[in-house]
């Protein structure tokens, strides 16, 4: 059987291209330039909890990297590095061929540099640290959004909780369906280019990973202010449109695994968000605006609606129903 410093050799040690020591030491160094502050963000994900035992193991890595890079697109920060912790049981060698290449591949397109972890036995559980960079105080944080802001959200949102309710057989989708919503949820894709041109347009942003209300509602914490929200503004692919409204619901405002980001912006910065949205190649929409009255107001062209029954993803809350 492989040793642990043979895989780690093998799998996960490349030469070091922007770290000044990469894997190999007791610590990897990384520079610092002038004028930068350091985000870091840390994800864990742990079988049978965040994925299936069972899930492709390529689509495992990236998923893993994916949603940390996430946090950092989510903060408007350019990623720099990361490390990985994982646990798993005894080595299989063709897993961890795979899974590596899921993460690399990834960590290559953001030139993330994988610079250090840690290898152990144990059941499967996958933790990953990303760094980055960004101009020191133009962080997107969650404190600044203003009453009078818009609120928006890049791409559609919904498809993974979809995609989610087919695997655990709440509803059926057609086969064709189905493959074309799985990817939100195996394979997300972090909106690094887009946090990154809302610097200094953004006043307050998040990434989507446990539902809209929940989520949003961390924004308007951390502001003391409160939003109101036209569901029917809520972007959504052509197969969620075909779903009933109960379905349509559950899966935008309280579904999970998104990685979309929410943000808000000035009136006066449409143009802005929406040259920022061309620049990164990612489309946004504007969903509501934030009030100073606290709580999350939804309603549509028929009037308010009540938001009963839906919840966001919570660990340690009762069981989404
Ligand atoms: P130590 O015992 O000093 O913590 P380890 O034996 O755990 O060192 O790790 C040896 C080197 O390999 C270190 O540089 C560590 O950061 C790196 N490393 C261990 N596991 C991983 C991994 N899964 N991915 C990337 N680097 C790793
Ligand atoms: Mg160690």
């Amino acid at each position: 059987m492989i040793s642990e410093f043979d895989l780690i050799a093998k799998y996960f040690k490349r030469p070091a291209a922007r770290a000044d020591l990469g894997v190999g030491d007791d610590c990897a160094l990384l520079r610092q330039t002038t004028g930068m502050q350091t985000a870091i963000s840390t994800d864990m994900l742990v079988s049978g909890t965040h994925f299936f035992p069972d899930t492709d193991p390529e689509q495992l890595g990236h998923k893993a990297l994916a949603v940390n890079l996430s946090d950092l697109a989510a903060m408007g920060a350019t990623p720099t590095a990361c490390t990985l912790a994982v646990a798993m049981q005894a080595p299989d060698e063709s897993w961890i061929a795979a899974f590596a290449k899921g993460i690399l591949t990834l960590a290559d397109r953001y030139q993330c540099e994988l610079i250090g972890g840690d290898t152990t036995r144990g059941p499967l559980n996958i933790c990953i640290t990303v760094f980055g960079q960004i101009p020191a105080g133009q962080a997107l944080r969650r404190d600044g959004a203003k009453a009078g802001d818009d609120i928006w959200i890049s791409g559609t949102i919904g498809d993974a909780r979809l995609a989610l309710a087919h695997l655990r057989q709440e509803l059926i989708l057609p086969e064709d369906q189905f493959q074309q919503v799985l990817p939100r949820l195996q394979k997300p894709v972090p909106r690094v280019e887009l946090g990154i041109a809302l610097r200094n347009i953004a006043h307050a942003a998040l990434d989507l990973s446990d539902g809209l209300l929940g989520d949003l509602g961390h924004i308007l914490d951390a502001s003391h202010a409160g939003a109101a929200i036209n569901t029917d503004d809520l972007p959504i692919s052509s197969i969620l449109r075909q779903q009933d409204e109960k379905w349509r619901l559950q899966c935008t405002l309280g579904g999970g695994d998104d990685y979309e980001l929410c943000f808000t912006a000035p009136v006066e910065k449409r143009e802005q968000v929406l040259e920022a949205a061309r620049l990164s190649h990612t489309p946004v929409t504007r969903i509501g605006s934030i009030d100073p009255q606290p709580g999350i107001r939804l309603y549509n062209a028929a009037g308010p609606l009540a938001r009963t029954g839906i919840h966001s993803f919570d660990h340690f809350a009762t069981p989404e129903k």
